[in-house]
């Protein structure tokens, strides 16, 4: 078997080490004898929707969410619309959560439209929010306790056929109003967690790597477990700390 994973903008949004969890789902898949292929695919570049199993998009700040207007409108944006709509995977982070929603207005009132490929919005607010957090993530997203970090002004709220990606335990998530984490439609996974995410969350990285194989094979074989006991220190680690 093998998937292909497709990295948006990685010379863009690109905060925190995001580009880590496309190391993890690589490395996860080979340690199981599953051939990766990472393209990169960033401003003027085509965008072979067919070509590719998993989109991962990382975070950015506001300018550089500002920058990429003039690409999705050019034609990229309706190729995502179309891959999420074919059920590819996705795994978006932060900026690029706001980005595949319908707007976001910033603080300062600029509104950036986005290409609206889930039906959420993003309202800045003045205050950050920003700290490590933690949420459980609903039964139809593993539901595993993610640990995280988040640093966002924008709010996001869910339209009514996105269901969250998590509830949260502890930090901001979505908005920092109804306790929702994140976003699930099709298979696209969304989420304001930065850097650590997948490496810190290997349950969670399964799920999706499993997710992306059923949809290219068919039902396939649970994934084969993995020595995780450096992923797990880490997360519980994590865990103590934000349920004191
Ligand atoms: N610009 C967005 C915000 O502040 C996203 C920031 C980020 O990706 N960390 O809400």
């Amino acid at each position: 078997m093998e998937l292909n994973i497709c990295h948006l903008y990685p010379d863009i949004l690109n905060l925190y080490g995001d580009r880590g969890n496309i190391i993890t789902m690589k490395r996860r898949l080979e340690s199981r004898g599953i051939s990766v292929n990472v393209d990169e695919c960033s401003i003027g570049q085509p965008l072979d929707v067919d070509k590719y199993d998993i989109f991962f998009i990382g975070g950015g700040q506001d300018f550089e969410q500002e920058v990429l207007l003039r690409d999705l409108a050019s034609g990229k944006g309706k190729d995502i619309c179309t891959a999420v709509e074919e059920e590819k995977v996705f795994l978006a982070i932060c900026g690029g959560y706001q980005m595949l929603g319908q707007y976001y207005k910033t603080w300062d009132g600029v509104q950036l439209d986005f290409i609206g490929a889930i039906n959420v919005h993003t309202i800045g607010a003045k205050e950050r929010m920003i700290g490590n957090y933690m949420y459980r993530t609903t039964p139809e997203s593993s539901g595993s306790i993610v640990v995280g970090f988040e640093n966002h002004s924008g709010k996001t709220y869910l339209g009514e056929d996105v269901a969250p990606l998590g509830m949260m335990i502890k930090g901001y998530g979505n908005n920092g109003e109804d306790q929702t984490e994140g976003a699930r439609y099709n298979n696209v996974f969304a989420t304001y967690s930065h850097g650590s995410l997948l490496p810190k969350n290997p349950v969670l990285c399964d799920f999706i790597l499993q997710t992306a194989l059923d949809r290219r094979y068919g039902k396939t074989e649970p994934l084969v477990p993995l020595n995780d006991t450096l992923e797990l220190n880490a997360h519980n680690y994590m865990e103590q700390r934000l349920s004191k």
